[in-house]
């Protein structure tokens, strides 16, 4: 058996995956990857996985799910794009390489961005708390979740403007009040599904009131929500994969159990990098992430020794990204507490040989 600790895509819950590989021989007589999506039973399938989403997450009345493709990469530009009003300027706040690439991209369509904070100082090992928000913003853009270095925002800013934010790492892993939120946006390949279904969740109120004047109908989340995701053909296995995720993870407890159940995780592991001499934790302590946890090795020229343990315990999906180096030990929904239990064990390990 193996322990998935890969930071996207992800591990998904193993009857998931069986249901989703029967589907594929058989779904309703034909298979999930030939049913047309205009079909009634495709139909059925998209409806409901967005009822689910709403029940998941408690999404209020007064707001709509549609799913798109392009990944939380696309949604950078669909979030400027749609959100863009008559000053053409928002506000971000820079907590590292997703957060950049959401900057850029708002650049690019026109958007004037104003950095609120930034971590970069510090390779961007914190959240920033310090900030003014002016209010001359069309909006305001955050990254709930830095994937790559391991930091999350355990208080969401506070702004009356407009919040957007792009939650692809940790969406369905803990309560959120969506009422705060006008824009949210996920990849699904890390809590939700298989690449391919990017998921929007947008205020009503908010559509249709783009100034941009470039506008592709595909892009336009007034048109996706009133199409219900069927404007083009969508990624209909991704989201039929995300339907039984969605299903299981109801059938579980929801995301109020998903959230207990990552807490421990993290702290079952964060409690061994603390203690185990040979760790350290990268990010500071009040802002670690509860889904992506980084470390390193207090000594590098150790790690040859290190990943040989690991590996032969069945782990994969450790390295760090390939931008920062170091460890990554992802605890997404589906990763079970034994499999941080197998990690922490071969870093005693690991201490206990040296
Ligand atoms: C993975 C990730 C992205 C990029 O997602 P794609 O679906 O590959 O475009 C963006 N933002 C965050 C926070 C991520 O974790």
């Amino acid at each position: 058996m193996k322990h998935n600790f890969g930071a996207g895509p992800c591990i998904l819950p193993q009857i998931v995956f069986e249901e989703a590989a029967a589907a594929v021989l058989d779904f309703n007589g034909l298979s999930i990857l030939e049913v047309s999506h205009r079909h009634k039973d495709f139909v059925a399938v998209m409806d409901e996985t967005i009822a689910l989403v709403k029940k998941a997450l408690n999404v209020p009345t007064g707001y709509s799910v549609a799913f798109m493709q392009g990944g939380a990469t696309l949604g950078f530009t669909v979030a400027a794009l749609n959100m863009m009003r008559d000053q053409k300027r928002a506000g971000y706040f820079n907590t590292g390489t997703w957060a950049a690439g959401a900057i850029k991209e708002a650049k690019k369509v026109g958007i004037d961005v104003s950095v609120l904070a930034s971590s970069e100082d510090k390779k961007f090992n914190y959240i920033p708390k310090d900030y003014i928000i002016p209010n001359d913003l069309d909006y305001v853009h955050f990254t709930s979740n830095n994937t790559i270095y391991g930091t999350q925002y355990k208080q969401f800013p506070v702004t009356d403007l407009p919040l957007v934010c792009d939650m692809s790492s940790d969406i369905f892993s803990q309560v959120i009040d969506v009422s705060k939120f006008d824009l949210i946006y996920a990849g699904a390949q890390k809590n939700l599904g298989p690449a391919g279904a990017t998921l929007y969740i947008v205020k009503d109120e908010q559509l249709g009131k783009s100034t941009s004047s470039f506008m592709p109908s595909y892009l336009d989340l007034k048109q996706q929500v009133e199409k219900e995701s069927m404007l083009n053909t969508p990624p209909v296995f991704s989201i039929y994969v995300s339907l039984l995720n969605l299903r299981n993870l109801l059938a579980n407890g929801g995301v109020a159990e998903m959230e207990k159940r990552n807490i421990a995780k993290a702290n079952l592991l964060y409690q061994e990098i603390d203690r185990n001499p040979l760790f350290v934790g990268t990010v500071n302590k009040e802002d670690r992430s509860n889904m992506n946890v980084t470390f390193t090795l207090l000594d590098d020229s150790n790690s040859a020794d290190f990943d040989a343990l690991w590996k032969g315990a069945g782990i994969v999906g450790l390295p760090g990204h390939r931008s920062t180096g170091g460890y990554r030990a992802s605890l997404y929904n589906a990763l079970p507490i034994e499999s941080v239990q197998v990690l922490v064990d071969v870093m005693k390990h690991f201490e206990s040989q040296r």
